[in-house]
């Protein structure tokens, strides 16, 4: 399997795009990278990794931050428990660990947050550590390769793909085959239309041989998506708006939003106890946000402030000083329509 190493790194050299974090070696840097790229995309991840490293360059500076400031400069990238994670693990290690990252695969596993991939990833890319990441892009290339038929969600398939990975590593270079594995999956072996005729791989691609590239790779279960209906009451004047914190163990935990009625099917509001008995002024037309395990659809309702009835439990603020405050990105999305 050296001809595997020797192609894809080969081509990794020819290919790669120049990404911030893959011009260091510091375990912080890109923990925080892997951390933010399990949220979102490379190009929009970039400028949020930018923006972290730049507030916090080091772990104990972002120990040091605010809970609310880290949910902040995180606000858009969704899954909030990954925000908190990230701030107490930094906390962990800047307190427990005299703001050294554990040494290697094992030890960083230890750390809240990270599993096998991002533990793979820390250790092969810092220490140059021969542990082999798998991730979506790796399962693609190798079932595509080898043509292999496991289910990659599969108890079966996932050790399988593991043992896999871990045989083709190079122990002298793991830190570019990984990196090369991914970004091959990522640009060229992609989930529809890879590039096949230009491909360096093609003579030992299996699935191309046997016209199998778009079943590749095999997935046994469909994610169960639920449906929720929110509806976002907005009562405010001029100056002023009302929210309220999220305190519930829910999606977006501890983050400020407009005063909410849940339904649960699909309709619009006609009642609106206990803020008020009047109607809007205004409904917005529905925003459907999606979450890995969740659809949420939702509608915003206008009404003058002074019409609100029950004020308990709510935070009368500025709409300046609405921004200040991490707001799901939904609601963001919302206002940015207006
Ligand atoms: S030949 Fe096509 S399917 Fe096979 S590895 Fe190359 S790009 Fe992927």
């Amino acid at each position: 399997m050296a001809d595997f190493h020797l192609l894809i790194t080969d081509w990794y050299r020819q290919n790669k795009r120049a990404l911030p974090w893959r011009s260091t070696k510091d375990p912080y840097s890109i923990w925080l990278s892997e951390i933010i790229l399990q949220q979102t995309r490379v190009d929009q991840g970039t400028a949020y990794y930018l923006k972290f490293v730049t507030k916090y360059p080091t772990v104990r500076d972002l120990a040091a931050a605010e809970e609310q400031e880290v949910l902040n400069l995180w606000q858009g990238l969704g899954y909030y428990s990954r925000a908190r994670n990230l701030h107490a693990t930094a906390k962990f290690i800047t307190n427990e660990l005299n703001g050294e990252f554990p040494p290697n695969f094992n030890g960083l596993k230890q750390l809240k947050g990270v599993g096998d991939y991002t533990a793979a990833a820390i250790a092969s890319f810092a220490y140059k550590e021969p542990v082999a990441v798998v991730d979506g892009n790796v399962y693609r290339v190798l079932s595509r390769i080898f043509d292999l038929e496991t289910p990659i969600d599969s108890t079966l398939g996932k050790r399988q793909f593991a043992e896999l990975a871990q045989e083709l590593i190079s122990t002298k270079d793991p830190d570019t085959h990984n990196q090369a594995i991914m970004e091959f999956g990522a640009l060229q072996c992609t989930p529809s239309n890879p590039s096949c005729e230009v491909c360096p791989l093609i003579g030992m691609c299996s699935s191309f041989k046997n016209g199998t590239i778009n079943l590749r790779p095999v997935k046994s279960k469909k994610t169960k998506v639920r449906d929720r209906f929110f509806h976002y009451l907005v009562f405010e004047d001029e100056q002023y708006v009302y929210i309220q914190q999220r305190k519930e163990k829910d999606i977006w935990q501890n983050m400020y939003e407009f005063p909410l009625i849940e339904t649960s099917e699909k309709k619009t509001l006609i009642n609106f106890e206990p803020y008020t008995d009047i109607p809007p002024i205004k409904i917005s037309e529905e925003i459907t946000h999606i979450l890995s395990h969740q659809r949420i659809h939702t509608l915003f309702y206008h009404f003058p402030s002074t019409e609100l009835k029950n004020k308990n439990e709510l935070m009368e603020i500025t709409k300046e000083d609405f921004v200040d405050y991490p707001i799901p990105r939904v609601i963001d999305r919302y206002l940015e329509s207006l």
